[in-house]
Protein backbone atom coordinates (compact mmCIF):
# COMPACT_ATOMS: atom_id res chain seq x y z
CA UNK A 1 0.00 0.00 0.00
CA UNK A 2 1.03 3.25 -1.24
CA UNK A 3 1.28 5.95 1.37
CA UNK A 4 0.79 9.55 -0.17
CA UNK A 5 0.29 13.04 1.90
CA UNK A 6 -0.99 15.97 0.35
CA UNK A 7 1.52 17.62 2.33
CA UNK A 8 5.00 15.72 3.41
CA UNK A 9 6.59 17.72 5.84
CA UNK A 10 8.28 15.20 8.09
CA UNK A 11 10.69 13.66 4.90
CA UNK A 12 11.44 17.20 4.19
CA UNK A 13 12.12 18.09 7.74
CA UNK A 14 14.20 14.65 7.69
CA UNK A 15 16.54 15.58 5.04
CA UNK A 16 17.81 18.50 6.88
CA UNK A 17 17.09 17.49 9.92
CA UNK A 18 20.46 18.76 11.20
CA UNK A 19 20.46 21.94 10.32
CA UNK A 20 17.13 22.69 11.43
CA UNK A 21 17.58 20.60 15.34
CA UNK A 22 20.75 23.06 15.23
CA UNK A 23 19.34 26.41 14.41
CA UNK A 24 16.38 25.73 16.65
CA UNK A 25 18.94 24.78 19.82
CA UNK A 26 20.69 27.38 18.99
CA UNK A 27 17.94 29.69 19.95
CA UNK A 28 16.86 27.90 22.61
CA UNK A 29 20.58 28.36 24.07
CA UNK A 30 20.84 32.07 24.12
CA UNK A 31 17.85 32.14 24.87
CA UNK A 32 16.60 35.20 22.52
CA UNK A 33 13.17 34.11 21.88
CA UNK A 34 11.67 37.43 20.67
CA UNK A 35 13.02 39.27 18.04
CA UNK A 36 16.34 37.98 18.57
CA UNK A 37 19.12 38.47 16.11
CA UNK A 38 17.59 35.23 14.14
CA UNK A 39 14.27 37.02 13.40
CA UNK A 40 16.71 40.03 11.67
CA UNK A 41 19.19 37.70 10.04
CA UNK A 42 16.18 35.96 8.33
CA UNK A 43 14.49 39.32 7.30
CA UNK A 44 17.82 40.57 5.99
CA UNK A 45 17.88 36.79 3.94
CA UNK A 46 14.64 36.92 2.76
CA UNK A 47 15.10 40.65 1.47
CA UNK A 48 18.36 39.75 -0.73
CA UNK A 49 16.16 36.83 -1.92
CA UNK A 50 13.41 38.85 -2.59
CA UNK A 51 15.47 42.19 -3.99
CA UNK A 52 13.21 44.08 -1.76
CA UNK A 53 14.23 47.15 0.37
CA UNK A 54 12.60 45.66 3.45
CA UNK A 55 11.20 42.67 4.81
CA UNK A 56 8.97 43.28 8.40
CA UNK A 57 7.93 39.86 9.91
CA UNK A 58 4.80 39.48 11.38
CA UNK A 59 2.89 36.89 13.08
CA UNK A 60 1.35 35.36 10.30
CA UNK A 61 -0.28 36.29 6.42
CA UNK A 62 -3.94 37.34 8.06
CA UNK A 63 -1.97 40.37 10.16
CA UNK A 64 0.44 40.91 7.04
CA UNK A 65 -2.67 41.98 5.58
CA UNK A 66 -4.77 43.29 8.45
CA UNK A 67 -1.50 46.10 9.09
CA UNK A 68 -0.91 46.38 5.30
CA UNK A 69 -4.41 47.82 5.43
CA UNK A 70 -3.64 49.67 8.81
CA UNK A 71 -0.78 51.31 7.50
CA UNK A 72 -2.48 52.69 4.30
CA UNK A 73 -5.17 54.78 6.57
CA UNK A 74 -8.03 53.43 4.82
CA UNK A 75 -11.77 54.86 6.73
CA UNK A 76 -14.70 52.71 7.71
CA UNK A 77 -16.55 52.28 4.31
CA UNK A 78 -13.83 52.46 1.79
CA UNK A 79 -13.88 49.42 -1.06
CA UNK A 80 -11.24 47.03 -1.16
CA UNK A 81 -11.12 45.00 -4.21
CA UNK A 82 -10.20 41.43 -3.94
CA UNK A 83 -11.09 38.16 -5.77
CA UNK A 84 -14.07 36.10 -4.45
CA UNK A 85 -12.41 33.20 -5.45
CA UNK A 86 -9.56 32.86 -2.70
CA UNK A 87 -8.52 32.24 0.51
CA UNK A 88 -10.95 33.96 3.04
CA UNK A 89 -8.14 35.69 5.03
CA UNK A 90 -8.02 39.00 2.63
CA UNK A 91 -11.60 39.76 3.05
CA UNK A 92 -11.71 38.63 6.86
CA UNK A 93 -9.43 41.43 7.25
CA UNK A 94 -11.08 43.98 4.91
CA UNK A 95 -14.60 43.25 6.86
CA UNK A 96 -12.69 43.76 10.39
CA UNK A 97 -11.45 47.24 9.74
CA UNK A 98 -15.03 47.97 8.81
CA UNK A 99 -14.03 48.63 5.19
CA UNK A 100 -16.39 47.13 2.57
CA UNK A 101 -14.93 44.18 0.58
CA UNK A 102 -15.56 44.75 -3.28
CA UNK A 103 -15.65 40.87 -4.68
CA UNK A 104 -14.48 40.74 -8.37
CA UNK A 105 -14.33 37.87 -10.65
CA UNK A 106 -11.54 35.56 -11.82
CA UNK A 107 -9.54 34.39 -14.46
CA UNK A 108 -11.00 30.86 -15.53
CA UNK A 109 -7.71 29.57 -17.09
CA UNK A 110 -4.95 31.70 -14.22
CA UNK A 111 -7.74 31.21 -11.51
CA UNK A 112 -6.61 34.76 -10.50
CA UNK A 113 -7.92 38.15 -10.26
CA UNK A 114 -9.78 39.06 -13.75
CA UNK A 115 -8.37 42.54 -15.27
CA UNK A 116 -11.38 43.34 -16.68
CA UNK A 117 -13.68 42.67 -13.66
CA UNK A 118 -11.32 44.36 -11.65
CA UNK A 119 -11.38 47.94 -13.89
CA UNK A 120 -15.19 47.74 -13.86
CA UNK A 121 -15.24 47.55 -10.09
CA UNK A 122 -13.18 50.77 -9.21
CA UNK A 123 -15.21 53.91 -7.78
CA UNK A 124 -14.11 56.73 -6.52
CA UNK A 125 -14.40 55.07 -2.91
CA UNK A 126 -11.77 52.15 -4.28
CA UNK A 127 -9.33 52.77 -1.79
CA UNK A 128 -7.16 49.57 -1.93
CA UNK A 129 -6.59 46.49 -4.33
CA UNK A 130 -5.51 43.28 -3.28
CA UNK A 131 -4.53 40.92 -5.98
CA UNK A 132 -3.64 37.25 -4.78
CA UNK A 133 -1.32 35.17 -6.69
CA UNK A 134 -3.19 31.93 -6.01
CA UNK A 135 -1.81 28.17 -6.29
CA UNK A 136 1.61 29.66 -6.83
CA UNK A 137 0.83 31.52 -9.81
CA UNK A 138 1.55 35.43 -10.40
CA UNK A 139 -1.57 37.43 -10.78
CA UNK A 140 -1.00 39.58 -14.22
CA UNK A 141 0.88 42.63 -12.12
CA UNK A 142 1.35 44.51 -15.48
CA UNK A 143 -2.61 45.88 -16.08
CA UNK A 144 -3.04 45.77 -12.77
CA UNK A 145 -0.52 48.29 -11.43
CA UNK A 146 -1.34 50.05 -14.52
CA UNK A 147 -5.07 50.49 -13.61
CA UNK A 148 -4.09 51.47 -9.75
CA UNK A 149 -1.14 53.86 -10.90
CA UNK A 150 -4.27 55.50 -13.22
CA UNK A 151 -6.47 55.78 -10.35
CA UNK A 152 -3.63 55.82 -7.63
CA UNK A 153 -4.90 53.12 -5.24
CA UNK A 154 -2.67 51.36 -3.37
CA UNK A 155 -1.84 47.44 -4.16
CA UNK A 156 -1.47 44.99 -1.59
CA UNK A 157 -0.27 41.31 -3.44
CA UNK A 158 -0.85 38.19 -1.32
CA UNK A 159 2.32 36.49 -1.88
CA UNK A 160 0.99 33.96 0.85
CA UNK A 161 0.86 31.29 -1.89
CA UNK A 162 3.73 32.64 -4.50
CA UNK A 163 7.01 33.11 -2.52
CA UNK A 164 9.59 32.96 -5.10
CA UNK A 165 7.11 33.23 -8.05
CA UNK A 166 8.27 35.87 -10.38
CA UNK A 167 6.76 38.23 -13.27
CA UNK A 168 8.12 39.34 -15.97
CA UNK A 169 6.87 42.83 -17.54
CA UNK A 170 6.21 43.39 -21.34
CA UNK A 171 10.03 45.22 -21.01
CA UNK A 172 11.56 41.85 -20.23
CA UNK A 173 11.99 42.94 -16.43
CA UNK A 174 11.65 40.17 -13.78
CA UNK A 175 10.41 40.64 -10.25
CA UNK A 176 9.50 38.20 -7.27
CA UNK A 177 6.15 37.73 -6.87
CA UNK A 178 5.25 40.28 -3.44
CA UNK A 179 7.99 42.86 -4.39
CA UNK A 180 5.69 44.66 -7.16
CA UNK A 181 2.57 46.57 -5.48
CA UNK A 182 2.91 49.19 -2.58
CA UNK A 183 3.20 46.07 0.51
CA UNK A 184 3.28 42.55 -0.35
CA UNK A 185 2.25 40.05 2.37
CA UNK A 186 3.09 36.26 2.55
CA UNK A 187 2.66 33.58 5.14
CA UNK A 188 4.78 30.67 7.07
CA UNK A 189 2.42 29.02 8.07
CA UNK A 190 4.23 24.76 7.46
CA UNK A 191 2.32 23.69 4.39
CA UNK A 192 3.26 26.85 2.46
CA UNK A 193 6.72 26.84 -0.11
CA UNK A 194 8.48 28.54 2.66
CA UNK A 195 6.77 27.00 6.07
CA UNK A 196 8.04 27.37 9.51
CA UNK A 197 7.06 25.20 12.55
CA UNK A 198 4.34 26.75 13.63
CA UNK A 199 2.61 30.67 13.04
CA UNK A 200 4.08 33.21 10.94
CA UNK A 201 4.50 36.22 8.53
CA UNK A 202 6.06 39.10 6.56
CA UNK A 203 5.32 42.34 4.59
CA UNK A 204 7.84 43.23 1.83
CA UNK A 205 7.94 46.77 0.53
CA UNK A 206 10.62 49.49 -1.07
CA UNK A 207 8.85 52.56 0.73
CA UNK A 208 11.29 53.35 3.67
CA UNK A 209 8.35 55.44 5.29
CA UNK A 210 5.99 52.35 4.87
CA UNK A 211 8.16 49.98 5.85
CA UNK A 212 8.79 52.33 9.26
CA UNK A 213 4.79 52.26 9.54
CA UNK A 214 4.20 48.46 9.18
CA UNK A 215 6.89 47.89 11.85
CA UNK A 216 5.60 50.09 14.13
CA UNK A 217 1.93 48.99 13.74
CA UNK A 218 2.71 45.46 14.34
CA UNK A 219 4.53 46.20 17.76
CA UNK A 220 1.68 48.07 19.39
CA UNK A 221 2.56 51.37 16.74
CA UNK A 222 5.28 51.67 19.17
CA UNK A 223 8.89 52.43 17.72
CA UNK A 224 10.30 53.67 21.50
CA UNK A 225 9.37 51.15 24.26
CA UNK A 226 6.16 52.53 26.55
CA UNK A 227 5.63 55.26 23.91
CA UNK A 228 2.97 54.61 20.99
CA UNK A 229 2.34 56.72 18.31
CA UNK A 230 -0.90 54.91 16.77
CA UNK A 231 -2.90 52.35 17.43
CA UNK A 232 -1.30 48.94 16.48
CA UNK A 233 -1.37 44.94 17.63
CA UNK A 234 1.20 42.80 18.57
CA UNK A 235 2.28 40.22 15.58
CA UNK A 236 5.59 38.95 15.89
CA UNK A 237 7.54 35.97 14.41
CA UNK A 238 8.69 34.33 17.11
CA UNK A 239 12.66 33.82 16.93
CA UNK A 240 12.73 29.90 16.98
CA UNK A 241 10.60 29.98 13.89
CA UNK A 242 12.49 32.75 12.15
CA UNK A 243 15.83 30.38 12.37
CA UNK A 244 14.20 27.45 10.92
CA UNK A 245 13.16 29.46 7.92
CA UNK A 246 16.34 31.12 7.50
CA UNK A 247 17.62 27.41 7.05
CA UNK A 248 15.10 26.77 4.51
CA UNK A 249 15.07 29.77 2.50
CA UNK A 250 18.28 28.42 1.43
CA UNK A 251 16.20 25.26 0.23
CA UNK A 252 13.53 27.28 -1.69
CA UNK A 253 14.73 27.66 -4.82
CA UNK A 254 15.15 24.05 -5.24
CA UNK A 255 11.87 22.93 -3.40
CA UNK A 256 10.27 25.11 -6.03
CA UNK A 257 12.22 23.04 -8.59
CA UNK A 258 10.75 19.55 -6.94
CA UNK A 259 7.34 20.88 -6.89
CA UNK A 260 7.58 22.50 -11.05
CA UNK A 261 9.15 18.72 -11.50
CA UNK A 262 5.88 17.03 -9.90
CA UNK A 263 3.48 19.58 -11.83
CA UNK A 264 5.57 18.48 -15.35
CA UNK A 265 4.91 14.83 -14.70
CA UNK A 266 1.51 14.97 -13.67
CA UNK A 267 0.43 17.06 -16.87
CA UNK A 268 2.58 14.45 -18.89
CA UNK A 269 0.18 12.03 -17.58
CA UNK A 270 -3.13 13.93 -17.71
CA UNK A 271 -2.34 15.62 -21.23
CA UNK A 272 -4.50 13.00 -22.91
CA UNK A 273 -7.13 13.10 -20.58
CA UNK A 274 -10.23 15.05 -22.15
CA UNK A 275 -12.08 15.31 -18.56
CA UNK A 276 -9.63 17.78 -17.02
CA UNK A 277 -7.91 20.63 -17.45
CA UNK A 278 -4.45 21.05 -16.14
CA UNK A 279 -3.16 23.75 -14.91
CA UNK A 280 -2.51 26.60 -17.18
CA UNK A 281 0.99 28.93 -17.25
CA UNK A 282 0.88 32.05 -17.78
CA UNK A 283 3.62 33.24 -20.47
CA UNK A 284 4.41 36.30 -17.55
CA UNK A 285 4.77 34.32 -14.98
CA UNK A 286 7.41 31.43 -12.92
CA UNK A 287 4.44 29.10 -11.66
CA UNK A 288 6.21 27.61 -8.06
CA UNK A 289 3.36 25.04 -7.76
CA UNK A 290 1.87 25.91 -4.17
CA UNK A 291 -0.86 23.56 -5.62
CA UNK A 292 -1.36 21.67 -8.49
CA UNK A 293 -5.50 22.39 -9.42
CA UNK A 294 -6.87 20.91 -12.19
CA UNK A 295 -10.34 21.92 -13.47
CA UNK A 296 -12.92 18.76 -14.07
CA UNK A 297 -15.47 19.16 -17.05
CA UNK A 298 -17.34 16.17 -16.60
CA UNK A 299 -17.35 15.20 -12.76
CA UNK A 300 -18.43 17.14 -9.80
CA UNK A 301 -15.23 17.81 -7.64
CA UNK A 302 -16.89 16.53 -4.59
CA UNK A 303 -17.57 12.91 -5.92
CA UNK A 304 -14.06 12.71 -7.41
CA UNK A 305 -12.25 13.72 -4.23
CA UNK A 306 -14.59 10.98 -2.14
CA UNK A 307 -13.76 8.08 -4.40
CA UNK A 308 -9.79 9.39 -4.43
CA UNK A 309 -10.41 8.95 -0.69
CA UNK A 310 -11.75 5.38 -0.71
CA UNK A 311 -8.43 4.79 -2.46
CA UNK A 312 -6.17 6.38 0.23
CA UNK A 313 -5.26 9.41 -2.10
CA UNK A 314 -5.88 12.60 -0.65
CA UNK A 315 -7.17 15.37 -2.53
CA UNK A 316 -8.74 18.87 -1.70
CA UNK A 317 -11.28 21.53 -2.70
CA UNK A 318 -10.02 24.68 -2.46
CA UNK A 319 -11.82 26.41 -2.38
CA UNK A 320 -15.41 24.86 -2.01
CA UNK A 321 -17.27 28.39 -1.24
CA UNK A 322 -16.20 31.40 -2.82
CA UNK A 323 -16.13 34.85 -0.62
CA UNK A 324 -19.32 36.35 -1.39
CA UNK A 325 -21.39 32.91 -1.13
CA UNK A 326 -19.83 32.95 2.54
CA UNK A 327 -22.10 32.78 5.70
CA UNK A 328 -20.00 35.83 7.13
CA UNK A 329 -21.04 37.59 3.77
CA UNK A 330 -24.41 37.41 4.04
CA UNK A 331 -25.14 40.96 2.66
CA UNK A 332 -23.53 39.86 -0.90
CA UNK A 333 -25.05 36.16 -1.80
CA UNK A 334 -26.79 37.59 -4.56
CA UNK A 335 -23.95 39.00 -6.36
CA UNK A 336 -23.37 36.36 -9.10
CA UNK A 337 -19.69 35.93 -10.63
CA UNK A 338 -19.71 33.31 -12.92
CA UNK A 339 -15.82 32.28 -13.31
CA UNK A 340 -15.51 31.87 -9.40
CA UNK A 341 -19.08 29.98 -8.88
CA UNK A 342 -18.05 27.58 -11.67
CA UNK A 343 -14.38 26.80 -10.08
CA UNK A 344 -15.38 26.30 -7.04
CA UNK A 345 -17.43 23.22 -8.71
CA UNK A 346 -14.58 22.04 -10.92
CA UNK A 347 -11.46 22.37 -9.22
CA UNK A 348 -9.49 19.82 -7.34
CA UNK A 349 -6.00 19.71 -6.07
CA UNK A 350 -3.96 17.00 -5.93
CA UNK A 351 -0.89 16.01 -3.61
CA UNK A 352 2.05 18.67 -4.44
CA UNK A 353 4.85 18.61 -1.73
CA UNK A 354 8.71 18.72 -2.23
CA UNK A 355 9.04 15.17 -1.54
CA UNK A 356 6.52 13.50 -4.16
CA UNK A 357 8.16 10.70 -6.55
CA UNK A 358 7.06 9.93 -9.91
CA UNK A 359 5.49 6.44 -7.97
CA UNK A 360 3.32 8.16 -6.36
CA UNK A 361 2.32 10.72 -8.93
CA UNK A 362 1.95 7.62 -11.49
CA UNK A 363 -0.45 6.05 -8.67
CA UNK A 364 -2.61 9.18 -8.34
CA UNK A 365 -2.86 9.99 -12.00
CA UNK A 366 -4.00 5.92 -12.53
CA UNK A 367 -6.67 6.51 -10.26
CA UNK A 368 -7.73 9.79 -10.91
CA UNK A 369 -8.31 8.24 -14.85
CA UNK A 370 -9.75 5.00 -13.68
CA UNK A 371 -12.39 7.08 -11.28
CA UNK A 372 -13.32 9.67 -14.21
CA UNK A 373 -13.36 7.03 -16.91
CA UNK A 374 -15.78 4.80 -14.88
CA UNK A 375 -17.91 7.41 -13.64
C1 LIG B 1 -2.48 30.93 4.01
C2 LIG B 1 -3.01 32.15 3.39
C3 LIG B 1 -3.22 33.34 4.11
C4 LIG B 1 -3.15 33.42 5.61
O1 LIG B 1 -2.03 33.01 6.19
P1 LIG B 1 -2.02 32.62 7.76
O2 LIG B 1 -0.57 32.63 8.07
O3 LIG B 1 -2.65 31.28 7.89
O4 LIG B 1 -2.75 33.68 8.50
C5 LIG B 1 -3.62 34.47 3.44
N1 LIG B 1 -3.83 34.44 2.12
C6 LIG B 1 -3.67 33.32 1.38
C7 LIG B 1 -3.91 33.37 -0.08
C8 LIG B 1 -3.28 32.14 1.99
O5 LIG B 1 -3.14 31.04 1.26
Amino acid sequence: MINIQMVDLRSQYHNIQQEIDKAILDVVESSAFINGPAVKQFADNLAKYLNVKHVIPCANGTDALQIAMMALDLEPGDEVITPSFSYIAAAETIAILRLKPVFVDSDPNTFNIDIESLKKAITPKTKAIIPVHLFGQVCDMQPILEIANNYDIPVIEDTAQAIGAEYTFSDGTKKKAGTMGTVGTTSFFPSKNLGCYGDGGAMFTNDDTLAEKLRMIANHGSKVRYYHEIVGMNSRLDSIQAAILDVKLKYLDNYILARRQAADKYDALLKDMNEVITPYRAPYGYHVFHQYTLRLKKQNNQEVHKKLAQKNIPSMIYYPVVGHKQNMFSAYHAIYLPVAEQLQKEVLSLPMHTELTDIQISYITDHLKEIVYNS
